[in-house]
């Protein structure tokens, strides 16, 4: 055995159970597995061995929406006043000339950095195509290959500016190209997913016509969807709708993801009605970004103010998959964040206000379980068998790590620990009372 983990509690409530790895894989997983292969002889004297005490040990979180091109260049070239999904999408057109093949590989490694310590080994990422030199798409794909070991990243092929939008001329005239032609050079460098934006197309006809020509793409190259759908508070921003619709008609059914959804926060309720069948028949799972969602949303409103975030809860009844992602952090958009996908679940759980016991581990699944699904990851879990990966949580079970935003004690990959955090606690100076405390319940 390369690892051996003891005592652990699992996000299902199984207690005191062992974990036994070898060669990046779970070989033994249950209770008494390491008394077990203590009599088998099976440990080696260089065998890592990890006590749980009983603390909650996850796979690792996995986000399934973030922009890595554009994290961590906050104030670049200037910071977002107004705060509007808008003006983020004018400042980001305002840095792209800017950006540097180095610059751009350095802060997406930086970001990743920053995720391995949250416990946070898999992100799906969407990448700018609206430009003629690709330059995201080159960068992030390099960045993609320097992190497999440790980070599963998973690319998007996004046009920001709108695929039957944007000119390509307009900022390089001698380019041919389409905006189409970009985002399908794209996907022949290796980008892994088509994506798309129809609510920032010219009209809903050309955003209805961009959902079916980037779905009847993917169904060509056997590829998986996942498009900003419906980013605004106008109840008739139905494309959600189409995308559903093309799922279908092209068998596209487990591979479509709609980010979002937003406005489906203001659709009235009779519609909402229809539109969820319509969604689990056709096998489109839903990612919701409530850090971005709440501060973007209702920004035309007065009060009340809507809060904006799709319907969560709603669609988790029907039986459709729900994730939250991150979507932004320091970046054009948002200002804040640090790559901790408990912290994208605890807004979430407030925002959708799912409060019950069992909607909090729904909650803690929509960062873990559920994104791993909508990302299609291979052999993620605790069974024997899956990858080796996993994140040790100073908690006792999901909700405490919600409560807590809990401390990675622990960060496993393939069977390796590859970052670690002391407990986190606060030492005492009071006559009578503890000499410490660590908010755990
Ligand atoms: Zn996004």
């Amino acid at each position: 055995m390369d690892l051996l983990i003891t005592g652990a509690t699992l996000s299902d409530g199984r207690k005191d159970i062992d974990l036994a790895a070898r060669d990046g894989h779970w070989v033994a997983v249950g209770q008494g597995v390491a008394a077990r292969l203590q009599a088998e002889r099976a440990l080696r004297p260089d065998t890592q061995i990890i006590d749980a005490a009983g603390q909650l040990l996850s796979p690792p979180f996995v986000d399934a929406h973030f922009h890595m091109d554009a994290t961590l260049s906050l104030g670049l070239p200037r910071l977002n006043e107004s705060g509007t999904l808008l003006e983020g999408i004018a400042l980001w057109g305002e840095l792209k000339p800017h950006l540097t093949q180095e610059a751009l590989i350095e802060r997406a490694l930086r970001y990743c950095d920053w995720a391995v310590g949250k416990g946070l080994l898999a992100i799906r990422s969407h990448v700018d195509t609206c430009d003629p030199r690709l330059l995201a798409v080159e960068a992030l794909l390099e960045v993609k290959r320097r992190v497999a070991p440790y980070l599963d990243l998973q690319l998007v092929a996004f046009p920001q500016d709108g695929v039957l939008r944007y000119q390509p001329a307009r900022d390089r005239p001698d380019c041919r190209d389409t905006a189409f032609d970009l985002l399908k050079k794209a996907l022949d460098m290796g980008v892994d997913v088509v994506g798309g934006i129809p609510h920032f197309e010219r009209t809903m006809a050309d955003g209805a016509a961009s959902v079916r020509l980037l779905c009847e793409e993917a169904a060509r190259r056997g590829l998986r969807v996942d498009m900003h759908c419906d980013e605004t508070d106008d109840p008739m921003s139905r494309h959600i709708e189409t995308l559903a619709f093309e799922t279908q008609r092209l068998g596209l059914q487990g591979r479509v993801n709609g980010s979002h959804l937003t406005s489906m926060h203001s659709m009235d309720n009779y519609y909402v009605s229809k539109l969820l069948p319509l969604m689990l028949e056709a096998g489109v799972s839903a990612v919701a970004n409530p850090l971005i969602n709440i501060t973007i949303q209702g920004r035309h409103d007065s009060y009340p103010k809507r809060r904006g975030m799709t319907r969560v809860p709603e669609m988790l009844a029907q039986g459709i998959p729900v994730a939250f992602g991150h979507d932004c952090v320091m970046d054009p958009w948002y200002s804040l964040g640090s790559a901790d996908m408990l912290e994208v679940a605890q807004m979430g759980l407030h925002v959708a206000q799912m409060t019950g016991q069992q909607a909090m581990r729904q909650c803690f699944a929509a960062v873990t379980e559920q994104p791993a699904r909508i990302l299609g990851l291979q052999g993620y879990g605790l069974k024997v068998g899956d990858r080796a990966d996993a994140v040790l949580l100073q908690a006792r079970d999901p909700v405490e790590a919600l409560r807590l935003r809990a401390n990675r004690l622990q960060v496993v990959r393939a069977g390796r620990v590859i970052s670690h955090s002391a407990p986190a606690q606060a030492c005492l100076q009071l006559p009578g009372r503890p000499a410490s405390v660590d908010w755990r319940a």
